[in-house]
């Protein structure tokens, strides 16, 4: 079979997975940080979660394990289409075949089961005997930035590239539901790693909203560790009881701040390296 390896698709499908996930991961981790980290770095700092700007070494740390990250997540892409390619999968590519509802239903069931890996695979990475060697990388954003979203070591990223080929070769879906997956995963992957709470007042108490997660959420992940370990829905860390126990008094402190808190919590010493506020001009009296 190794001699029946067609090279030249090989190279298309891993042309086509590189650029795809470089321009994905660049535009969203680029748009949101040159938003809330370049733009409007002043005049939003006080809405920032931890009060703290965060070092440009750690984010050269965060592009450097997310690129190489990517590049062994396009490589597993590749081999695993390839095989599709091959015929190796119950993939369907007409609409009409299972139908619309089907199509809907598996497109949510792809998100429910990555939220469910991810819980898993994540709290087995924060075991003492493989969070020094793998996961730390990832931890070493204290306080991360959008740029975060990959920065995995590359055992990490091969583990949470499983999910996509342990669905595709077992159930039929059609590239729309993999595509819509991709899109929304990247999406909660930046705002997790945001830094600031997109998310409205009430957001963690609501009756539904209550089951999804926010970016403090996560912020809290790397910043208190051994807490808040799911990705997109706030299911397991509840049922499991491992959210933080401050985790809605920390989102509604947040969410509470108003540009005067920053001064008020700057004369307690809770503020680190903010931006240089613009000298004001005198009032005329
Ligand atoms: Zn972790
Ligand atoms: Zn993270």
């Amino acid at each position: 079979m190794i001699l029946s390896i067609n090279f030249e698709l090989v190279r298309e499908i891993l042309v086509k997975s590189l650029t795809t996930h470089f321009i994905r991961y660049t535009l969203a981790a680029g748009i949101m940080f040159s938003i809330f980290y370049l733009w409007k770095r002043r005049a939003w700092f006080y809405k920032k979660i931890q009060l703290r700007t965060p070092q440009k070494a750690k984010i050269k740390h965060e592009i450097f394990w997310s690129v190489i990250s990517l590049i062994i997540i396009s490589v597993c892409g590749t081999i695993s289409f390839y095989f599709v390619k091959q015929g190796y999968s119950p993939l369907y590519t007409d609409i009409a075949e299972r139908g619309w509802l089907y199509l809907g239903l598996s497109t949510v069931g792809l998100i429910v089961w990555h939220d469910f890996y991810f819980y898993v695979t994540h709290r087995a990475m924060h075991h003492k005997a493989i969070f020094p060697i793998v996961h730390k990388i990832h931890h070493k954003s204290t306080d991360p930035t959008p740029w975060a979203a990959f920065s995995f070591h590359p055992i990490e990223a091969v583990v949470q590239f499983l999910f996509v080929p342990m669905a595709v070769f077992v159930v039929p879906l059609h590239p729309i539901a993999l595509l819509t997956m991709g899109l929304f995963q990247i999406t909660l992957n930046v705002i997790g790693h945001l830094g600031f709470e997109i998310f409205p007042k009430g957001f963690t108490t609501g009756r539904l909203t209550k089951w999804a997660n926010t970016s403090t959420h996560h912020n809290m992940h790397h910043s208190k560790v051994n807490c808040n370990y799911g990705l997109y829905f706030n299911i397991w860390d509840r049922l499991l009881g491992t959210n933080h126990k401050d985790y809605e008094k920390t989102f509604d402190e947040v969410k509470a701040r108003t540009p005067d808190t920053e001064d008020k919590l700057a004369e307690k010493g809770l503020v680190k390296g903010a931006p240089k506020k613009e000298k004001q001009e005198p009032e005329l009296v």
